[in-house]
């Protein structure tokens, strides 16, 4: 059977991507013949990497434009691999397979767990987390949040900020006192005692996204009682099965497969 053939007979995946872990399962999925894999992303990245398969980029134009994607394209299975921080797609994911019967599995990687020795307050907006900034009275506080969410933190007057970037804003935002870092992850836990250490620093506010790349500033937080303001993942919806790892995901597509997926 010729490659085209094979993709003609393949069940077409929808992969809701962004995110590493849409990467590495579309590396899987594409590399078995049983499977037509279709990337989706959101197109906020001008020059995004294009994953392995088939790529398609920009929004579906809500639940009534992902129904129609998914009915025009002969979709067979949905795997949302959206960010963990990614509010919506999730929500019109599960309303848009609702509505076709189509089944949709959620991939994401596990929350950070607060343990033992951990100084963790709980927010659900970066608006709660600037207040807790102020009502702390933290003084020298790690932000390690996107660009996006920097002008709810600086109208701050109480506290120096130390902002770790993965490059720079374009202007600066303009706060009343603050030291810009540019770095990308993954972070070592030796570097980032190093940095709470060299900074003196006595807050980290940062969002829950799970995974170790960014996780050796809690570890290092925990050792030095730094305390952690911690913005919660947002709301999910109920119903929709959801696996922590690619291996998970695979077996959810065989059990599929069994049950005539892919005829
Ligand atoms: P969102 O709030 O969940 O989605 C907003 C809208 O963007 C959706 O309604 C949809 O538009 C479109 N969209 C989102 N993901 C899409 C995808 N994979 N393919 C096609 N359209 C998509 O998402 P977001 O926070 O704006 O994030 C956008 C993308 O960046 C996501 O794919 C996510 O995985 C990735 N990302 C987000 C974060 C984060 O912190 N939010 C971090 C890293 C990566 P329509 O209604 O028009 O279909």
């Amino acid at each position: 059977m010729s490659d085209g053939e094979r993709r003609v007979m393949a069940a077409k995946l929808l992969i809701l991507g962004g995110t590493t872990e849409a990467y590495d399962l579309a590396d899987r999925l594409a590399a078995l013949p049983d499977w037509h894999v279709i990337t989706s992303l959101a197109g906020r990245t001008a020059d995004p990497r294009h994953a392995a398969g088939e790529t398609r980029i920009g929004g579906f134009g809500g639940v009534a434009g992902l129904v129609r994607y998914l009915d025009e394209h002969a979709i067979r299975a949905v795997l949302d691999v959206t960010h963990p921080f990614a509010a919506q797609m999730g929500w019109n994911a599960a309303e848009a397979c609702r509505i076709t019967g189509i089944p949709l599995l959620r991939l994401e990687r596990p929350a950070w767990t607060a343990e033992a020795g951990d100084r963790w307050q709980s927010v659900t907006s970066w608006t709660e987390a600037a207040a807790a900034v102020r009502q702390s009275q933290a003084q020298r506080v790690l932000l390690a949040v996107g660009r996006q969410e920097l002008s709810h933190f600086v109208d701050i007057e109480t506290a120096w900020f130390l902002i770790r970037l993965v490059t720079p804003p374009a202007p600066l935002p303009p706060f009343y006192a603050a030291e810009w870092l540019y770095a990308r992850g993954p972070f070592a836990l030796a570097d980032e005692r190093a940095l709470l250490d060299t900074w003196a620093i006595d807050t980290i506010v940062c969002k829950n996204s799970g995974g170790t790349a960014t996780a050796a500033k809690l570890l290092a937080a925990r050792e030095r009682g730094v305390r952690v303001i911690m913005l919660q993942r947002p709301a999910r919806p109920a119903g929709v099965p959801t696996v922590a790892d690619g291996e998970a995901a695979l077996a959810w597509l065989e059990r599929l497969a069994l049950v005539g997926l892919n005829r």
